[in-house]
């Protein structure tokens, strides 16, 4: 006879009502502005599929994550989020290691006016979260790099319409699933941490398409993703992207939600099978290159002011730790309209950072005076454009610790007392689910609860403070590996000297520019 295999609580739950069709629920509750009669099945479950989070301490404040395909925006896209953002959001919100704009604070009432807006000029939080296929992750000077592989924009947006026009055909996978596309020769766009990284590729023969790595990704158990060892053509590009979700769902473990994620399928299965049902799910064969194995990824967001292929300029501008507030968001899309050209000018990075996009020559300098006079200086200590930070306690339910306040606060202190002159990447976690990327940041710090010796707290119990474990050696590209932990439970106040330590012993030992960090 054969064995029923027991599947997780959420499964049961999917099948009960799909987190897709929670909307018109979703919405009712938020006309009725009754959020203690939504179900705790759809609050705490199936809103995420529109992107809707609970907000820490539970009790009627929701976060909203709004997609934002490969971080690409128009001025008049970033000015309606900063409408939202000060009418619903207490004038802040945050970039995500994802590229997507996350707010907080928002009411079962905003829902409804929030989701209408974001509709009409042609937006989406569909799929921002829950078992589906996320934010698409991308080059953030896709289509406009001088030496880039190939221009992956249309690419990444394609792909990421199809996932959500899909509906209810990607809606129930077995655990979320992240896509990542980029054609630049950094391959910033982490292929290697995503459940597909699709990267770009150019031939002997002058052919350019894409390599592609397929069962990475972090959290607790990170893996990085195994090479297909095939060249995608960008014709095929959006089908075998379908086509790796749909093996996702239909052959996913649906039975432990901790060992639901493709990764562990892909590991388990190894790189030959998980190719062979891709190409039987597209009815075709892929064409086979060995040579397509790791690609030499960095950590980069091209931060910095550069020359595009087309002769006009990208301006990049840190915003620390990736919070913004509402009149950032309308100072850069005022700039935008009046300093650059192209549809989609501003792009959102992987490091929490704002790229301008198709600036005329003419007016860099012009930019640059007014983003000093608006305080969002271009030009600005190495560490403000690699430092990111999650959500961390304040607002999300997993947190251990508090990352967004601390990381600001550390970031000044280090812009005083260090000096660096290359971005290195420091990576500020609340939790092991790994939401800012701490196995492969330069130096990745998580959180942990620390106890003091010999102190107690207000209840006679021995006193718990925030703190961090530190990792380093964390390297991407063609021999990735994860750093590992060389400092445990380092008190939250003390984490400034830490780094300070790491930061200056970079400085000193290193034998030329040329050596990295790692
Ligand atoms: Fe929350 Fe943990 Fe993700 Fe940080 S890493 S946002 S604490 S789940």
């Amino acid at each position: 006879m054969a064995t029923v295999k027991r599947v997780n609580k959420v499964e049961e739950l999917k099948k009960a009502k799909d987190g897709y069709d929670v909307l018109k629920d979703l919405i009712a509750h938020s006309e009725a502005g009754d959020y203690d009669a939504i179900s705790e099945d759809d609050v705490a479950n199936r809103f995420k599929w529109w992107g809707v989070y609970r907000q820490k301490p539970n009790v009627g404040h929701f976060m909203l994550r709004i997609k934002i395909p490969g971080g690409q925006l128009n001025p008049a896209e970033l000015n309606a989020i900063a409408e939202l953002t000060d009418k619903y959001a207490r004038g802040f919100g945050d970039i995500t290691t994802r590229q997507t704009i996350q707010l907080h604070w928002l009411t079962t009432e905003d829902l409804k006016p929030i989701f209408e807006k974001l509709w009409a000029i042609g937006m989406t939080s569909q799929f921002a979260c829950g078992d589906v296929p996320r934010n698409i992750v991308g080059c953030p000077l896709a289509g406009v790099l001088e030496d880039e592989i190939i221009d992956s924009a249309q690419h990444a947006v394609d792909i990421q319409n199809a996932f959500v026009e899909g509906k209810t055909e990607f809606s129930n996978l077995p655990r979320k699933f992240k896509p990542s596309i980029g054609g630049c020769k950094l391959h910033c766009h982490q292929p290697q941490i995503n459940d597909f990284g699709f990267y770009g590729v150019k031939r002997e023969n002058g052919e350019v398409g894409y390599g592609l790595l397929v069962g990475g990704g972090l959290s607790s158990t990170p893996h990085y993703g195994q090479p297909l060892r095939v060249f995608v053509k960008p014709e095929q590009v959006v089908e075998v992207a379908k086509a790796v979700c749909a093996l996702f769902r239909d052959h996913g473990y649906r039975e432990k939600r901790t060992r639901a994620r493709l990764k562990f399928l892909v590991a388990d299965q190894g790189w030959q099978w998980t190719r062979d049902k891709v190409e039987e799910i597209l009815g075709y064969k892929l064409e086979h290159d060995d040579s397509l194995q790791h690609p030499p990824a960095v950590h980069s967001d091209h931060m910095g002011i550069g020359k595009q292929k087309d002769g006009n300029y990208y301006v990049g501008v840190p915003i620390e730790r990736g919070r913004w507030t509402a009149k950032n968001m309308t100072d850069i899309a005022r700039l935008a309209e009046q300093y650059g050209e192209g549809e989609k000018r501003i792009r959102l990075t992987s490091k929490q950072n704002v790229i301008f996009l198709d600036i005329p020559e003419a007016n860099v300098e012009k930019l640059t005076k007014e983003l000093d006079n608006v305080g969002l200086p271009p030009v600005a200590h190495s560490l403000r454009d690699s430092l990111v930070s999650c959500t961390g306690s304040e607002f999300c339910n997993l947190a251990v610790v508090e990352t967004k306040h601390r990381a600001g606060r550390v970031l000044k202190w280090l812009e005083e007392n260090t000096e660096i002159d290359v971005p290195i990447m420091i990576s500020f976690t609340g939790c092991p689910n790994a939401c800012s990327q701490y196995q492969i940041a330069d130096i990745g710090l998580t959180g942990i609860p620390v106890v003091i010796k010999g102190e107690k707290d207000e209840n006679g119990k021995p006193l718990k403070v925030d703190g961090y474990n530190v990792l380093l050696g964390a390297t991407l590209g063609e021999t990735p590996q994860f750093g590992e932990v060389i400092a445990k439970k380092v008190e939250g106040d003390k984490i400034h000297l830490a780094l300070k330590a790491l930061v200056d012993a970079y400085m000193a030992d290193r034998v030329d520019e040329d050596e990295t960090f790692k």
